[in-house]
Parts: structure tokens; C-alpha cells; sequence
């Protein structure tokens, strides 16, 4: 039995063999006999709320409640594109909402887990944005255009954050060490893991004296990437279509 941890898979319908490949490793034995899945972040390229009447959000439900309906409890944490997902969704999906920053106890190591982009810090202009959208009072505002609108605004965003993304330094781009040291002393742990970066590795450094360790999941663009922790054994691994 281990435990499963995927993210970044940014699930839309111009990749349409990327959500195969993703309702087909939930279907799988290694899934099926997980401990416990967790999705952390971004699991689709753009969330516009749990109404959305499109044909995505139905697979994606059926996949995870199907996990959780065999007995393996499903977990997702909100990335920067599906911050939307709501309860709603979350209670027809079979899944457990977490905060972005929750400790749990994984394999038997306190492990926090988060999507990745807060400890981002080096691209204040992001940080500035995200400080924005993730107020309530946005979030409702942008909840009570019509469905036709907020899909519009989705695709304006991602043009948007594709063209920013060509032209800043891509070391703003990683995780600032300092920011995880902090969130880790923070949280009293000695191992992170989180999404976002898109640069899956196993970084291991010394935080007071202690040995730690940050796991980067790495993102669904190519081919599915996995991490599972079975005891002391950790596995990222890439996967393709079966
Ligand atoms: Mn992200």
C-alpha cells in the first residue's frame, strides 16, 4: 500500500489523451490499492466554478468518486487555476477540500503539502494577483458572471499568463529557498511536497541541523507523473498510456 500524489495535470479538452491517461491511473491496481490519493493543484488547465455544464468536469467526478467509492480516501488542494473548485464539486467528486499548507501525516512523516506557487515569492508581481483573486469577495463577483462570460475570462487569463510567462527570468519562476525553509519551520516538518514549478525532483538539504526533504510533483503536459511513498521508498515517476 502506498500513497499517491499527483498534480499539474491541467486537464482541458485540447489534450484529450491526457484525461484518458488520467481516469485510466485512477482506474488502475496501484490506485485502486492506495492508502490515499491526493491531487494537489491544478488538476485542470481552468476551473470557472462548479456549475460549469461542460462535459470535463463530469469525467473528472466520475474518476475520483469511483477512487473514493473503492475505498481509497481522494484529497485535493486548489492550484492557481482550479482555486474555484468548491464544495459542490468537491461533495459529487467524493473528494476532501484542503487548505493550501496542510500537515499530514504521510507514510508516518509529518509531510506538508502544498500546491507550490506561495513559496513563488521571487515574482512579486504574481504574488500581488494572487493576493487579489483569492479574496471572497472576487471569487463571488467572478462566480456571478454568467457561464458564458467566466469561460471567456478563463481564456483571456490564459493568454494572458502564457505571454507573461514568456518573458520573465525563469528563476522567478522556482520556489525561493528561504520561503521554504520558513513554511517548513513553520509547520514543524522535516519533508514538503508540492506542485507547480513543473521541475519533478527530490531535493534534499539540511533545515536546522535537521535532514529534509522537498518533493516536486512533476506536470501532466507530455505523459502522467506519480509520486508514491511507500514506507521509507519514494518513487517519482513518469507514465505514459497503457
Ligand atoms: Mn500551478
Amino acid at each position: 500500500m502506498s500513497t499517491l500524489f499527483i498534480a499539474d495535470l491541467h486537464l482541458d479538452d485540447a489534450r484529450p489523451g491526457i484525461t484518458t491517461l488520467f481516469e485510466q491511473f485512477l482506474a488502475s491496481d496501484e490506485a485502486r490499492s492506495a492508502s490515499a490519493f491526493y491531487i494537489l493543484g491544478d488538476l485542470v488547465e481552468a476551473w470557472i466554478g462548479d456549475d460549469d455544464d461542460a462535459g470535463l468536469p463530469d469525467r473528472i467526478a466520475n474518476a475520483t468518486r469511483a477512487l473514493r467509492d473503492a475505498g481509497v480516501p481522494v484529497y485535493f488542494m486548489a492550484g492557481n487555476r482550479d482555486f474555484l473548485l468548491g464544495e459542490t464539486f468537491a461533495a459529487r467528486a467524493g473528494m476532501t477540500l484542503l487548505e493550501d499548507g496542510t500537515v499530514h501525516d504521510i507514510e508516518g512523516t509529518r509531510t506538508l503539502l502544498m500546491h507550490g506557487d506561495v513559496l513563488c515569492t521571487d515574482d512579486v508581481e504574481y504574488q500581488t494577483v494572487r493576493a487579489q483573486v483569492r479574496t471572497e469577495a472576487w471569487k463571488a463577483q467572478v462566480l456571478s458572471m454568467p457561464l458564458a462570460a467566466r469561460r471567456a475570462f478563463a481564456a483571456q487569463a490564459r493568454s494572458d499568463s502564457k505571454s507573461r510567462t514568456g518573458r520573465i527570468d525563469e528563476t522567478i519562476m522556482d520556489v525561493n529557498q528561504n520561503a521554504v525553509e520558513s513554511a517548513m519551520r513553520d509547520a514543524g516538518v522535516r519533508r514538503l511536497v508540492h506542485g507547480h514549478t513543473h521541475r519533478p525532483a527530490v531535493h534534499d538539504f539540511t533545515l536546522d541541523g535537521d535532514a529534509a526533504q522537498r518533493i516536486v510533483l512533476g506536470d501532466w503536459y507530455d505523459h502522467g507523473s506519480v509520486l508514491a511513498i511507500d514506507g521509507d521508498r519514494i518513487e517519482l515517476r513518469g507514465l505514459s498510456a497503457g
